[in-house]
Order: C-alpha cells, then sequence, then structure tokens
C-alpha cells in the first residue's frame, strides 16, 4: 500500500445566510480506499458543536464511527501513524476551539452500547454506554454502590478515562477490569490496576480506547438503589446548572482545597468574555449562554485562572479537556502570563 499522505489544509466557506464555515480537506474517499473492509461510517468535516455539551468550535477533518471492536482495531491498524486520532465520548468534559480538530475524531456508537448483568455483582458494558444507563442497570439487577453514575452526564469511556466520580464513589472504586485498542489495533484485557487510576486521571497511554468495561458493586435492593439515585438526581438540579450548555467542573480541586472556593474569592462568579460566563450557581462551571465561541470560553478559564493566581498564589489546572486548534492559529490567553499546560 503506498503513502497516503496527511492534509490539514483548511479554508472558510460562506454558505447560505451568509455563514462562514471553516473546512478541512476532505479526505475521506483516500482513506476508505485504503481500508476495504471497513464497516463502520467515516464523515468529512463533521461539526462537533452538534455533539458536545458546550455547542462550541470547529468541525473534525474526518468523523469516523467504528461499527464495533473489531472494526475500530481493522481501522487503527491500517490508518497510517501520523494521523492524529482522537476519541470522543459524550462530549461533556470537552472544550473544542474554533479551528477545528485536524485528522480523525472517533466516536463510538451502537455497537459499543452492550449491557450485560453478570454473576456475582458485576455487569459488563460497552464504553458508548451512557453512565446514568449503567447505574439504572445496576438498580435493576440490585447491585449497589453504582448510584453515584447517576449525576454523571457522560459515557463509560469518559468515565473511564477521567476517573469520573461524585457523591462519595469514584470510578476506580467500582471498576473491575476493562478493554482497549491500542494505536497499532492490538486489543488490551485490562485489570484494575492497569488503569492506575488518581484523581480524575487514568495513566493508560492516550492512544488508547475503551471499548468495554466490568464493574462490581455489593448486593442492594433496587428500591434503596432509587432513592439513592433520587437524591443525586435532585442534588444536582439544585446544585448544578446542568441544563445549560457547560462541560461540568472547569478545574480539577487543588490537594485539599474546593477549585469554586478559589474562584469565587478573586471575584469571578458571574464573569464574563463575549458569550461566555461564569455560572452564578456554581462558579466552577463555564457556561456557553449567549452564543460564545470556543475562543470565548477558554479566554474566560484562562482569565479565571489568572485571577486566582494572582489572588491566592494558587494554579488552577483544567479538568475539561481543550481539543483542535485555536482559530486561525491565534493561541488564547498566552497575554496572561500563566504557564501554557499540556494539552491535546
Ligand atoms: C453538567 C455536568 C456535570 C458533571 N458532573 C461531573 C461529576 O460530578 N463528576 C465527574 O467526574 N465529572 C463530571 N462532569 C464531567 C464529565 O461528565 C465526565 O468527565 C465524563 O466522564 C466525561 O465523559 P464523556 O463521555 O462526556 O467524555 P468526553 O467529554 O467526550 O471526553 C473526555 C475524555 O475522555 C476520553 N474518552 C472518551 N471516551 C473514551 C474511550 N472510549 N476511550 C478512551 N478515552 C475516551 C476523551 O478522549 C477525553 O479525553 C460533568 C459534566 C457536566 C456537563
Amino acid at each position: 500500500m503506498g503513502q497516503l499522505a496527511f492534509h490539514v489544509a483548511w479554508r472558510r466557506a460562506t454558505h447560505g445566510g451568509g455563514v462562514s464555515l471553516l473546512t478541512f480537506t476532505d479526505l475521506t474517499e483516500d482513506l476508505a480506499k485504503r481500508l476495504p473492509e471497513l464497516r463502520g461510517r467515516l464523515r468529512a468535516n463533521a461539526q462537533l458543536s452538534e455533539i458536545t455539551w458546550f455547542r462550541v468550535g470547529g468541525p473534525a477533518q474526518i468523523l469516523f464511527t467504528p461499527a464495533d471492536e473489531a472494526d475500530l482495531a481493522y481501522a487503527l491498524k491500517n490508518i497510517p501513524p501520523d494521523w492524529p486520532v482522537f476519541v470522543l465520548g459524550l462530549g461533556s468534559n470537552l472544550l473544542v476551539r474554533d479551528g477545528g480538530v485536524p485528522g480523525i475524531v472517533i466516536r463510538l456508537g451502537r455497537g459499543f452500547g452492550q449491557i450485560e448483568v453478570l454473576d456475582g455483582q458485576r455487569l459488563r458494558v460497552g464504553t458508548a454506554v451512557p453512565d446514568v444507563k449503567v447505574a439504572r442497570a445496576a438498580a435493576d439487577a440490585g447491585i449497589a454502590g453504582l448510584h453515584f453514575y447517576r449525576g454523571i452526564p457522560g459515557s463509560v469511556g469518559g468515565a473511564l478515562r477521567m476517573n469520573a466520580g461524585a457523591h462519595g464513589g469514584e470510578t476506580k472504586d467500582v471498576l473491575e477490569s476493562a478493554r482497549a485498542v491500542d494505536r497499532q489495533g492490538n486489543i488490551h484485557d485490562l485489570s484494575l490496576a492497569d488503569m492506575g487510576f488518581s484523581y480524575r486521571h487514568c495513566s493508560i497511554p492516550r492512544e488508547f480506547i475503551f471499548t468495554s468495561a466490568t464493574f462490581k458493586g455489593s448486593a442492594g435492593d433496587t428500591t434503596d438503589i432509587q432513592s439513592q439515585m433520587e437524591e443525586v438526581a435532585d442534588y444536582r438540579e439544585q446544585n448544578q446548572p446542568i441544563r445549560e450548555r457547560t462541560g461540568g467542573s472547569t478545574f480539577k480541586n487543588p490537594p485539599g482545597m474546593s477549585a469554586w472556593k478559589l474562584v469565587d474569592a478573586a471575584g469571578c462568579r458571574g464573569l464574563r468574555v463575549g458569550g461566555a460566563m461564569v455560572s452564578e450557581m456554581h462558579c466552577n462551571f463555564l457556561i456557553n449562554d449567549a452564543g460564545a465561541t470556543g475562543e470565548d470560553l477558554e479566554r474566560l478559564g484562562e482569565t479565571v485562572r489568572a485571577r486566582v493566581k494572582q489572588q491566592s498564589g494558587i494554579e488552577l489546572n483544567w479538568e475539561i479537556i481543550r481539543l483542535g486548534d485555536p482559530k486561525e492559529g491565534r493561541p488564547v490567553g498566552a497575554e496572561l502570563a500563566l504557564p501554557a499546560e499540556a494539552d491535546h
């Protein structure tokens, strides 16, 4: 097979109503030729703003939805090694930049949506399953300990990558094992110890794509678990802007401290940049409340980081993953004189 060159070139095209859209070079045909046995779907210039919670940012050069784990492994084996690949969950912890995402964005769909109840209070689920469905399936099967997933709006894949947690429970407390495919298309069975979980972090290499997970709880009563889930849902409704376009907690809590208290003390509650605002309800949440761009949100986050640093001396780290290129190559927040953080 000959070399398949990766082009990042993009252009702006003006569409009906004068809306200017960014589009990348369409490489889907070239890629499909290289992957004749592919069963999943390739889409050029897919708007990630339609499938992420913040509803901002540019397109993915190629959005790939694999049919199942074998299809994903086949694709990863055959996609040229220099092509960038990123996997997306439900986009509830992601800020997509306005310049879009060059390369391939993978979104797991129906082929990763199975839920199986196993013996010994265990559940095996595909990584496209929303966390809330994990909580419901566990409750129905009388498996206690997974009710906290009721409040987390991501998928199982995102929960594994972020060690998602809430209300005293974390993924690391309930995971037994997981499966993943690496960038070369090899399948790995991973134990809990392999995952290297810590606060909102998993040590498995970034290029690994999780495909399924087995959770283990303890024996419980369905009605009791359901009432715990209702408590979680009520708490969220009253304390977090869950109906807004948001990405959840913006910054990780520094050891022994609450990020929201530092943001509040720095006077940032309600702070605005363009169409982006620090939530009045929970000031570790940013919201897109008035047609924000990715740049507005990132600039607002960087402004908050700079003010917190100035006021308390503490450097907040982003929990939200920022993905893709800034608009027309212009970095955001460089003028705020904060050290840049590692990024996608
Ligand atoms: C209103 C709201 C409330 C929230 N509350 C909480 C909370 O209480 N606790 C909490 O922990 N988080 C919370 N979050 C953040 C978010 O829901 C979690 O981080 C969640 O686990 C992200 O899952 P996702 O599927 O949306 O992942 P995405 O946001 O799509 O991606 C997040 C990361 O996971 C990676 N990823 C996704 N799928 C896979 C996969 N299959 N294999 C490998 N990597 C993958 C992505 O590459 C990316 O690095 C909240 C978010 C919102 C919007």
